[in-house]
């Protein structure tokens, strides 16, 4: 089903479910993911799918923090 969607991984709380060994990067991205549920809480995913829904990915606050990028916070 990930990869169906063009995803290799996700992450629900503190369970990452990858579809084939991760890179370091997804790792990275992965574990950025459960530093935000562990900031956020159970708000994480509604929190997620509003942003979703509204944002899309390219542009969904959560996973632009999860890039390589700057951070929301530390
Ligand atoms: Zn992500």
């Amino acid at each position: 089903m990930l990869t169906r969607r063009g995803f290799s991984a996700i992450t629900f709380g503190h369970v990452i479910v990858s579809a084939r060994e991760p890179t370091p990067a997804i790792w990275r991205h992965e574990l950025r993911h459960l530093a935000q549920y562990e900031r956020i809480g159970l708000a994480f995913l509604p929190l997620y799918l509003w942003l979703h829904f509204r944002r899309g990915y390219a542009r969904h606050p959560l996973e632009r923090d999860a890039a390589e990028a700057p951070r929301l916070f530390p």
